[in-house]
């Protein structure tokens, strides 16, 4: 099966501001930011950030009177540089306080994420859950039920631990958390739904660090309930620790048809580029051929045979390239995001892949000719030598992409 062919779990759809969540949607890019949602100035400019890099909804922390008050000026200012992302509001401890007193916060809002776990302890967990889906309905918000294991509810944990205790054949400990926190998730969305909040303003989630807790606690989710589910791994790491991590759990989920929204929450380096967290969920969707945001670019490892740095620097050029260029190319040429390009180090590989892809460069590696041969649709179109094989590659691309994929006609 191809993975373009792949058959997602059937769920309800949920829509989030316009955004279709779950159901025959394709799966959303989600992301969060990490500046101070009280410093409305950083905040808009980073959710501007994320919106450009790609992301299709993207969460703000609310944790302060200051910070609820600040969402609505949020808004404001994303409208005024023409970003219209929707926000989603992330609440703990107390979010029904800050809903209540700041109604204009809940308006500027397009989804409530609410953690069961964190919402009050003993009888308060429920009248305080109570509050938040009142609120949530009446201002008409879908609502994530976000469960997170470092803040799984604890009443609810000891209680799944009582009544393993009774079995006759006891589960271990790890199992005996994930059936904590697939249930913590599923009874908050029954009582959210008794509560009247519509099934189809529910989304889940059940984040763990752990690749296999991941993928076994979302298979659970899938089999029990047809909420759409939003796939992250918390905690994921930084570099490639985190990105390796996501993959591999999100990957394997993907591929089953599970999970609707994904978020890759990288640990970004001190003053490191945040847009890092879209990218990388882009890259698996399109990578697994689920979604396409940005033509791909094929490169070899490169080898003995390759003792230059040309080939890495051309590489790296075009990708750069590609990534400047989208923003303008998407807006102005339908389909763009399908083309293919392929940097090779050697004859060994280079003209055949080269031949695979919508445009692509075999580079001489050591001890060959030093012409690099490239190839447009399958054909031998040109052979680029000399100093200017980057400046010239580039102009090849420019002028296929304004050929080959239409001119958008603005409605
Ligand atoms: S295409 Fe050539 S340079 Fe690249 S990895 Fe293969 S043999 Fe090495």
């Amino acid at each position: 099966m191809s993975a373009s062919s792949l058959k997602r779990r059937a769920s309800r759809m949920a829509m989030i501001a316009g955004v279709g969540v779950g159901g025959t949607a394709p799966v959303v890019v989600q992301s969060m930011t990490n500046t101070d949602t009280e410093d409305i100035f950083a905040t808009s400019m980073q959710v501007a950030q994320l919106a450009r890099a790609g992301s299709e909804l993207v969460r703000i922390t609310v944790n302060t009177r200051e910070a609820a008050a600040a969402v609505p000026r949020i808004r404001e200012r994303l409208a005024q540089m023409n970003v219209e992302v929707p926000l989603i509001g992330d609440f703990h401890f107390n979010g029904h306080k800050l809903l209540a007193e700041h109604p204009e916060c809940a308006e500027a809002l397009a989804k409530l994420r609410i953690n069961p776990g964190n919402v009050g302890k003993g009888a308060r967990r429920d009248e305080q859950f109570a509050q938040l889906i009142e609120i949530a309905c009446r201002h008409d918000k879908p609502v994530r039920i976000g469960v997170n294991w470092g803040s799984l509810d604890q009443a609810l944990l000891a209680r799944v631990m009582d009544e393993n205790a009774k079995r006759a054949e006891p589960k271990d400990a790890t199992e005996i958390m994930r059936e904590a926190m697939v249930t913590s998730a599923l009874e908050s969305a029954a009582q959210a739904e008794q509560l009247g909040l519509a099934g189809d303003r529910i989304v889940l989630s059940c984040k763990v660090s752990g690749v296999q807790d991941l993928i076994a606690i979302y298979r659970e989710l899938a089999i029990r309930s047809d909420y759409p589910l939003h796939l992250g791994l918390t905690e994921a790491g930084m570099g490639s620790k985190g990105i390796v991590a996501s993959t591999a759990a999100m990957g394997v989920l993907l591929q089953e048809g599970i999970g609707d929204t994904i978020r890759v929450s990288l640990t970004p380096e001190p003053n490191g580029d945040r847009t890092r967290e879209v990218i990388v969920a882009q890259e698996i969707l399109q990578t697994m051929g689920l979604r396409a945001f940005t033509p791909l670019v094929a490169a070899c490892p490169g080898c003995g045979r390759t003792t230059s740095t040309v080939f890495q620097e051309l590489a790296q050029d075009i990708q750069s390239y590609v990534r400047e260029r989208m923003p303008e190319w998407r807006l102005n040429h339908v389909g763009v995001e399908n083309m293919t390009l392929a940097v090779m180090g050697c004859v060994v590989n280079g003209p055949g892949e080269s031949k695979h892809a919508s445009i692509g460069i075999s580079l001489p590696g050591t001890g060959e000719a030093p012409v690099a041969p490239v190839y447009v649709d399958g054909e031998r179109v040109v052979t680029l030598r000399g100093e200017n094989i980057s400046t010239e590659f580039r102009a090849i691309v420019e002028g296929y992409v304004a050929r080959k994929y239409p001119v958008r006609q603005s409605s």
